[in-house]
């Protein structure tokens, strides 16, 4: 006999468990379907242990700085197994929460891996399970490099298995999961190159932020190396890896090698033939605005559908998807139209809207932009004299704020409000009347001229 929902989540990641929990907090029979642990991506391989390990790294650069505020600091060493420890049992922590959490929401957890045996039925360990809505949200998985010795290297999921730092490191990429733990890597003391195979840093980005980025890693002495193709990767006598790049250029001595090229959904056991459910060349599951697939009773959620990779992107939708299916809110949907995001590089990165090369495109001779670059209060006293810079992007007559692009110290903190007043279709007039907050590095962003 199979049991019945009114809703099942393929994964309890963040969209999974936030369709679910919305869907039962309007009485729909709702479960999740976990193979591992709950959370998911971001709270046990992502977001979470990243940013601990972001603030860990921040820790690491006040100590530098601290001389410069009178401070003599002997610092007697750092012990990255001891972060780790702690990192650890701050998420098991999460995991056991989100066991009562489901409990308490009314929503059952069934753990092991879903296949469909119809677009309609789950099987998990032999017992299966129908729902009238299947919500689809099994999230991504790394992706390595096709050349000999990739399995030698390790992925942002090794990362985060590393029980002790390795010293010399090159990390492959140039996206978000490249520079961040490049950063990280820098900041708490290894040697780290990072190999892009092209020009630029974060290349979807506004170029004031992947240059200002690519010159401040460079200053921290993080060996950014560009138009690298990686050719193959060897383990030596002595347990050293070499990595053999072209034109003749090659890493030997090194302890890892950190694969951060790109994410691919995670569909592999589904078996989705059962279902008739459109697959994209990539993997990815389309779906519409409204998260639907082609399939009724099927949806895709979160990064299976290939669009804003994003936390809080997975849950925003999920949670609208519920409202729709089971609160009569037929027409409630995410709009995807500026999402913000931060990356967590050193220094980090807030951004939202268009950068200026999307705005030219579209607006043309429309845009107006307004930027400014500084060294915030705090670095005056520092030997580290990290810039920060910041860009406007307006369009038309009344300067609408289409772009608000920020890196530096706090850009991360400063971008949240930012992004509401472009939500909100905020003109330049309407920064330029908000009483700025001073002193701050934000304050700049209301009295541009
Ligand atoms: P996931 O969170 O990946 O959850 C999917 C779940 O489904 C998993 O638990 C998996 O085990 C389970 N599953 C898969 N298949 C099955 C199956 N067949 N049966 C049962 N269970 C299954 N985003 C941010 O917004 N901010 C950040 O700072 C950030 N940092 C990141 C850092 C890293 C290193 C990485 C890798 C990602 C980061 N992200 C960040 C992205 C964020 O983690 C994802 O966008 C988010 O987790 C996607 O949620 P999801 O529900 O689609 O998938
Ligand atoms: P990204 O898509 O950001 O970057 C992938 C990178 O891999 C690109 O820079 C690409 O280079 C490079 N690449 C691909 N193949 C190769 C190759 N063979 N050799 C060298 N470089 C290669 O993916 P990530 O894996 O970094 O992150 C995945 C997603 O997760 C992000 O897009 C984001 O949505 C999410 N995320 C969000 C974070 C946040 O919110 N702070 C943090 C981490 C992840 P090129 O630029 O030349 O194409």
């Amino acid at each position: 006999m199979s049991k019945h929902y009114d809703l099942i989540a393929i994964g309890a990641g963040s969209g999974g468990l936030s369709v679910a929990q919305r869907a039962a907090s309007y009485g729909a029979r709702t479960a999740v379907v976990e193979k591992s642990k709950l959370g998911g991506t971001c709270v046990n391989i992502g977001c979470v242990p990243k940013k601990v390990m972001w603030f860990g790294a921040n820790i690491a650069h006040a100590l530098h700085d601290a001389e410069g505020y009178g401070f003599e600091v002997d610092v007697k060493s750092f012990d990255w197994g001891k972060l780790v420890d702690a990192r650890e049992g701050y998420i098991k922590g999460i995991n056991d929460w989100y066991v009562t959490y489901l409990d308490d929401n009314n929503v059952d957890l069934i753990r092991g891996e879903a296949s469909f045996a119809d677009a309609h039925t789950l099987e998990v360990d032999g017992e299966q399970y129908t729902a009238d809505h299947i919500v689809i949200a099994p999230g991504g998985v790394p992706t390595v490099p096709d050349i000999p010795g990739a399995e030698l290297g390790i992925t942002s999921d090794g990362f985060f298995e590393l029980t002790e730092q390795p010293k010399e490191v090159v990390v492959v990429g140039a996206g978000y999961i490249a520079v961040e733990l490049a950063g990280v890597f820098n900041a708490l003391g290894s040697n780290v190159s990072l190999l892009l195979r092209g020009q630029h840093l974060l290349k979807n980005f506004d170029t004031m932020l992947s240059d200002t980025l690519m010159d401040e890693m460079q200053a921290e002495s993080v060996n950014v190396m560009t138009n690298i193709q990686i050719e193959s990767l060897n383990k030596e006598e002595d347990g050293s890896l070499t990595l053999k790049c072209g034109s003749g250029i090659t890493r030997t001595g090194l302890d890892a090698v950190v694969w951060a090229t790109g994410r691919r959904p995670y569909i592999d056991n589904l078996n989705l033939a059962a279902t008739g459910v459109d697959v994209d060349d990539n993997g990815f599951i389309p779906c519409d605005d409204f998260q639907q697939t082609n399939v009724e009773g099927l949806y895709s959620l979160g990064d299976v559908t290939g669009r804003a990779a994003l936390t809080p992107v997975a849950i925003a939708a999920g949670r609208r998807l519920a409202d729709r299916l089971f609160n009569n809110m037929p027409e409630r949907r995410l709009d995807y139209d500026n999402i913000p995001t931060v990356v967590f590089s050193h220094p980090p990165i807030g951004t939202v809207g268009l950068s200026e090369d999307e705005a030219r495109e579209i607006h043309g001779d429309a845009v107006k932009v307004y930027s400014e670059r500084f060294t915030a209060m705090y670095n005056a006293f520092t030997e580290r004299k990290t810039k920060t810079a910041m860009k406007l992007v307006c369009v038309g007559a009344k300067e609408k704020v289409v772009g608000v692009h920020i890196i530096g110290p706090a850009a991360d903190e400063m971008l949240q409000g930012f992004a509401v007043a472009v939500k909100m279709g905020a003109n330049k007039s309407d920064l330029d009347n908000t009483v700025a907050l001073h002193p701050t590095s934000a304050e700049e962003l209301v009295t541009m001229r």
